[in-house]
Protein backbone atom coordinates (compact mmCIF):
# COMPACT_ATOMS: atom_id res chain seq x y z
CA UNK A 1 0.00 0.00 0.00
CA UNK A 2 1.40 3.97 -1.05
CA UNK A 3 1.45 5.91 1.91
CA UNK A 4 -0.49 9.28 1.35
CA UNK A 5 1.43 12.15 0.52
CA UNK A 6 2.07 14.90 3.62
CA UNK A 7 0.28 17.93 2.68
CA UNK A 8 2.29 20.95 3.74
CA UNK A 9 0.23 24.41 4.06
CA UNK A 10 2.88 27.47 3.41
CA UNK A 11 1.38 31.02 4.74
CA UNK A 12 3.00 34.42 4.77
CA UNK A 13 2.77 38.00 4.26
CA UNK A 14 3.44 39.28 0.89
CA UNK A 15 7.07 39.64 1.00
CA UNK A 16 7.91 37.80 3.37
CA UNK A 17 10.10 35.80 0.99
CA UNK A 18 7.34 32.48 0.91
CA UNK A 19 7.92 32.36 -3.16
CA UNK A 20 11.53 31.98 -2.96
CA UNK A 21 12.08 30.10 -0.36
CA UNK A 22 9.19 27.36 -1.92
CA UNK A 23 11.36 27.73 -5.38
CA UNK A 24 14.51 27.20 -3.93
CA UNK A 25 13.58 24.18 -1.94
CA UNK A 26 12.20 22.73 -5.09
CA UNK A 27 15.32 23.62 -6.95
CA UNK A 28 18.18 22.95 -5.15
CA UNK A 29 17.13 20.37 -1.99
CA UNK A 30 16.72 16.66 -2.38
CA UNK A 31 13.05 16.93 -1.51
CA UNK A 32 10.06 14.71 -3.35
CA UNK A 33 7.83 17.57 -3.68
CA UNK A 34 4.20 19.08 -6.13
CA UNK A 35 3.62 22.54 -5.39
CA UNK A 36 -0.02 23.80 -6.34
CA UNK A 37 -1.14 25.64 -8.72
CA UNK A 38 -3.86 27.55 -7.76
CA UNK A 39 -6.57 29.45 -9.49
CA UNK A 40 -7.28 33.03 -9.82
CA UNK A 41 -9.07 35.43 -11.21
CA UNK A 42 -6.16 38.40 -10.79
CA UNK A 43 -4.68 39.68 -13.40
CA UNK A 44 -0.87 37.58 -14.42
CA UNK A 45 2.27 39.29 -13.93
CA UNK A 46 5.05 40.01 -16.34
CA UNK A 47 6.77 36.81 -16.35
CA UNK A 48 4.04 34.58 -14.95
CA UNK A 49 2.90 31.48 -17.04
CA UNK A 50 -0.79 30.18 -17.38
CA UNK A 51 -0.82 26.69 -15.69
CA UNK A 52 2.62 26.95 -14.31
CA UNK A 53 2.34 30.07 -11.41
CA UNK A 54 -1.77 29.83 -11.62
CA UNK A 55 -4.71 28.54 -13.47
CA UNK A 56 -5.80 32.41 -14.71
CA UNK A 57 -9.29 32.32 -14.71
CA UNK A 58 -12.36 35.05 -14.78
CA UNK A 59 -14.64 35.43 -12.03
CA UNK A 60 -17.44 33.17 -14.24
CA UNK A 61 -15.62 30.45 -14.59
CA UNK A 62 -14.46 30.99 -10.93
CA UNK A 63 -17.59 31.14 -9.88
CA UNK A 64 -18.70 28.02 -11.85
CA UNK A 65 -15.99 25.66 -10.59
CA UNK A 66 -17.10 26.71 -6.74
CA UNK A 67 -20.91 25.54 -7.65
CA UNK A 68 -19.13 21.92 -9.27
CA UNK A 69 -17.59 21.62 -5.82
CA UNK A 70 -13.87 21.58 -7.58
CA UNK A 71 -12.07 23.28 -5.17
CA UNK A 72 -10.60 21.18 -1.70
CA UNK A 73 -10.80 25.55 -0.29
CA UNK A 74 -11.10 28.80 -1.91
CA UNK A 75 -11.26 32.57 -0.54
CA UNK A 76 -10.88 35.88 -1.62
CA UNK A 77 -7.33 37.53 -1.27
CA UNK A 78 -6.96 41.50 -1.70
CA UNK A 79 -10.25 41.98 -4.21
CA UNK A 80 -9.14 38.53 -6.43
CA UNK A 81 -10.20 34.84 -5.67
CA UNK A 82 -7.48 32.02 -5.33
CA UNK A 83 -8.62 28.33 -5.23
CA UNK A 84 -6.89 24.98 -4.89
CA UNK A 85 -7.92 21.94 -7.52
CA UNK A 86 -9.79 19.34 -5.33
CA UNK A 87 -8.99 16.83 -7.70
CA UNK A 88 -5.46 17.53 -8.07
CA UNK A 89 -4.64 17.25 -4.63
CA UNK A 90 -6.33 14.12 -4.13
CA UNK A 91 -4.51 12.47 -6.53
CA UNK A 92 -1.13 13.75 -5.68
CA UNK A 93 -1.32 12.79 -2.45
CA UNK A 94 -3.02 9.42 -3.15
CA UNK A 95 0.14 8.57 -5.17
CA UNK A 96 2.51 8.79 -2.17
CA UNK A 97 3.48 12.13 -3.37
CA UNK A 98 3.64 15.24 -0.79
CA UNK A 99 1.90 18.35 -1.47
CA UNK A 100 2.65 22.28 -0.81
CA UNK A 101 -0.38 24.73 -0.55
CA UNK A 102 0.96 28.31 -0.93
CA UNK A 103 -2.27 29.26 0.77
CA UNK A 104 -3.48 32.92 2.47
CA UNK A 105 -5.13 32.05 6.52
CA UNK A 106 -8.58 31.93 5.58
CA UNK A 107 -7.18 28.72 3.15
CA UNK A 108 -5.21 27.45 5.60
CA UNK A 109 -8.01 27.65 8.19
CA UNK A 110 -10.40 25.09 5.75
CA UNK A 111 -7.97 23.22 5.15
CA UNK A 112 -6.98 22.40 8.50
CA UNK A 113 -10.60 21.59 8.87
CA UNK A 114 -10.84 19.32 6.19
CA UNK A 115 -7.23 17.70 6.48
CA UNK A 116 -6.55 18.07 10.24
CA UNK A 117 -2.98 16.02 9.97
CA UNK A 118 -2.10 18.74 7.09
CA UNK A 119 1.13 20.33 8.64
CA UNK A 120 0.67 24.29 8.57
CA UNK A 121 4.01 26.30 8.58
CA UNK A 122 3.77 30.67 8.66
CA UNK A 123 6.99 32.41 7.28
CA UNK A 124 7.52 35.61 9.23
CA UNK A 125 9.70 38.71 8.04
CA UNK A 126 12.46 39.87 10.67
CA UNK A 127 10.86 43.18 10.93
CA UNK A 128 7.96 45.71 9.32
CA UNK A 129 10.87 47.55 7.95
CA UNK A 130 12.59 44.94 6.12
CA UNK A 131 9.00 43.87 5.07
CA UNK A 132 8.03 47.46 3.59
CA UNK A 133 12.01 47.47 2.12
CA UNK A 134 11.15 44.14 0.73
CA UNK A 135 7.47 44.98 -0.77
CA UNK A 136 9.07 47.89 -2.47
CA UNK A 137 12.40 46.65 -3.93
CA UNK A 138 10.05 43.98 -6.12
CA UNK A 139 8.96 46.75 -7.80
CA UNK A 140 5.99 45.46 -9.57
CA UNK A 141 3.19 47.12 -7.76
CA UNK A 142 2.31 50.33 -7.72
CA UNK A 143 2.91 52.56 -3.93
CA UNK A 144 -1.06 52.60 -3.34
CA UNK A 145 -0.98 48.10 -3.99
CA UNK A 146 2.09 48.09 -1.67
CA UNK A 147 0.59 50.30 1.33
CA UNK A 148 -2.51 48.32 0.98
CA UNK A 149 -0.20 45.07 1.03
CA UNK A 150 1.54 46.21 4.16
CA UNK A 151 -1.97 46.84 6.03
CA UNK A 152 -2.90 43.46 4.73
CA UNK A 153 0.07 41.80 6.38
CA UNK A 154 -0.51 42.75 9.68
CA UNK A 155 -4.12 41.41 9.28
CA UNK A 156 -2.53 37.82 7.62
CA UNK A 157 1.20 37.91 10.38
CA UNK A 158 -2.15 38.08 13.12
CA UNK A 159 -2.91 34.05 11.88
CA UNK A 160 0.75 33.30 12.36
CA UNK A 161 -0.20 31.09 16.10
CA UNK A 162 -2.55 28.64 14.30
CA UNK A 163 0.31 27.47 12.51
CA UNK A 164 2.02 24.42 13.88
CA UNK A 165 5.42 26.14 12.64
CA UNK A 166 6.68 29.62 12.32
CA UNK A 167 9.61 30.06 10.16
CA UNK A 168 11.73 33.63 10.65
CA UNK A 169 12.99 34.38 7.13
CA UNK A 170 15.92 36.80 7.91
CA UNK A 171 18.90 34.55 6.41
CA UNK A 172 17.32 33.03 3.95
CA UNK A 173 19.72 30.13 3.60
CA UNK A 174 18.60 29.25 7.28
CA UNK A 175 15.02 29.80 6.50
CA UNK A 176 15.61 27.12 3.60
CA UNK A 177 17.02 24.73 5.99
CA UNK A 178 14.32 25.21 8.76
CA UNK A 179 11.73 24.57 5.86
CA UNK A 180 13.84 21.51 5.20
CA UNK A 181 13.97 20.52 8.80
CA UNK A 182 9.96 20.90 9.11
CA UNK A 183 9.91 18.65 6.03
CA UNK A 184 12.11 15.86 7.00
CA UNK A 185 11.18 15.50 10.49
CA UNK A 186 7.74 14.94 9.24
CA UNK A 187 9.01 12.04 7.08
CA UNK A 188 10.42 10.33 9.82
CA UNK A 189 7.60 10.59 12.17
CA UNK A 190 6.48 6.37 12.87
CA UNK A 191 3.64 6.64 10.94
CA UNK A 192 4.77 7.76 7.82
CA UNK A 193 8.14 5.52 8.52
CA UNK A 194 5.96 2.45 8.61
CA UNK A 195 4.94 3.11 5.30
CA UNK A 196 8.09 3.94 3.90
CA UNK A 197 10.13 1.29 5.41
CA UNK A 198 7.53 -1.02 5.52
CA UNK A 199 9.53 -4.25 4.15
CA UNK A 200 12.65 -3.24 6.15
CA UNK A 201 10.47 -2.71 9.58
CA UNK A 202 9.51 -6.28 8.89
CA UNK A 203 12.07 -8.33 8.16
CA UNK A 204 13.95 -6.34 11.47
CA UNK A 205 10.87 -7.51 13.51
CA UNK A 206 10.51 -11.39 12.08
CA UNK A 207 10.70 -13.95 14.70
P1 LIG B 1 -0.39 36.58 -5.16
O1 LIG B 1 -1.49 37.27 -5.88
O2 LIG B 1 0.62 37.56 -4.61
O3 LIG B 1 0.23 35.50 -5.98
O4 LIG B 1 -1.03 35.85 -3.90
C1 LIG B 1 -1.75 36.60 -2.95
C2 LIG B 1 -2.12 35.70 -1.78
O5 LIG B 1 -3.04 34.69 -2.18
C3 LIG B 1 -0.93 34.97 -1.17
O6 LIG B 1 -1.02 35.06 0.24
C4 LIG B 1 -1.13 33.53 -1.59
O7 LIG B 1 -0.62 32.61 -0.66
C5 LIG B 1 -2.64 33.46 -1.62
N1 LIG B 1 -3.11 32.35 -2.44
C6 LIG B 1 -2.58 31.89 -3.62
N2 LIG B 1 -3.27 30.82 -4.06
C7 LIG B 1 -4.24 30.59 -3.15
C8 LIG B 1 -5.28 29.60 -3.03
O8 LIG B 1 -5.45 28.71 -3.86
N3 LIG B 1 -6.09 29.69 -1.95
C9 LIG B 1 -5.95 30.66 -0.99
N4 LIG B 1 -6.79 30.63 0.05
N5 LIG B 1 -4.99 31.59 -1.06
C10 LIG B 1 -4.14 31.56 -2.12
Amino acid sequence: MTARGNLFIVSAPSGAGKSSLISALLRDQPVDMQVSVSHTTRQPRPGEENGQHYHFVNQDEFKSLIADEAFFEWAEVFGNYYGTSRVTIEQTLAKGIDVFLDIDWQGAQQVKKLMPESIGVFILPPSKTELERRLTGRGQDSAEVIAGRMAQAVSEMSHYNEYDFVIVNDDFDKALADLLAIIRSQRLTSASQIHTQNGMIKDLLAG
